[in-house]
């Protein structure tokens, strides 16, 4: 498979969809996400001018970005537990899944004893699925001030999964009500939140055309995720056995 061919495909997409929405493309960035696929395609896509991937979890994390080159900018896209957050300040300057106060306050916490300052998205469950994680509306509003006041968290904007579809059209109302819950909140902080990460490999069109500034593309990527065959553990740095 030719990453670069996929690269340019996906690049494509985003064009159109801001070509609808007439939108410029520049607004929209591409999170690369690349659980379960090895360093070396990263480094391939890399050397194809994708800096920008996102990782779900810590421990493949910590083993695979060592592998793969400096340049590459990380975010942390996937639910955290509070004893992860230690790791996760140290491998990530973004982590986009703050989906409670407790964990909020563990990361800032962990964020002060490393003197960093970490970017955070809150991850909302617009509709509610039992399946996923991430702060009701209701709930991320009421705890705002208290996330604001944490010191070494800066908060950037909100993200969202929308419920899986074969048809992208059924997710263009959870990304319109991400878009309203953006507007509270920003009413509410008195402050811009610049990011909305919104936007997948099967629904990224419906999601920038609804305003997302960052789409997270796996699949289109790099093909379907493979894990390693034998344990859990991926083969992190993609090397033949
Ligand atoms: C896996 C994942 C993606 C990418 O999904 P694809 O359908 O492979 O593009 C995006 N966001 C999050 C939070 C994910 O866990």
């Amino acid at each position: 498979m030719d990453l670069a061919e996929n690269l340019a495909a996906v690049r494509r997409q985003i064009d159109q969809a801001c070509d609808c929405a007439g939108r410029d493309p520049a607004e929209v960035q591409l999170l690369a996400v690349s659980k379960g696929h090895p360093a070396n395609a990263i480094a391939e896509l890399v050397r194809a001018g994708q800096l920008d991937f996102g990782e779900s979890k810590v421990q493949e994390a910590k083993a695979k970005i060592p592998l793969c080159p400096s340049s590459a900018r990380w975010e942390m896209i996937g639910h955290l537990q509070t004893n992860k957050a230690r790791d996760a300040v140290h491998l990530f300057p973004v982590i986009q899944s703050v989906d409670s106060l407790r964990l909020a306050e563990e990361l800032n916490k962990q964020a002060d004893k490393a003197a960093k300052t970490i970017r955070i998205l809150l991850e909302i469950n617009v509709v509610g699925e039992s399946s996923k994680f991430g702060y009701s509306p209701s709930a991320v509003l009421a705890d705002l001030q208290s996330l604001n006041q944490l010191r070494r968290l800066e908060i950037h904007g909100l993200m969202t999964i929308a419920p899986w579809s074969q048809d992208p059209e059924r997710a263009r109302p959870v990304f319109r009500k991400l878009a309203e819950l953006r507007k509270q909140c920003e009413d509410a902080l008195g402050a811009p939140l610049p990011v909305l990460s919104m936007g997948m490999s099967g629904d990224l069109g419906p999601a920038i055309q609804e305003g997302s500034t960052q789409v997270r593309v796996g699949t289109s990527l790099f093909g379907r995720r493979t894990y390693a065959k034998f344990g859990q553990q991926p083969d992190v740095a993609g090397e033949l056995e």
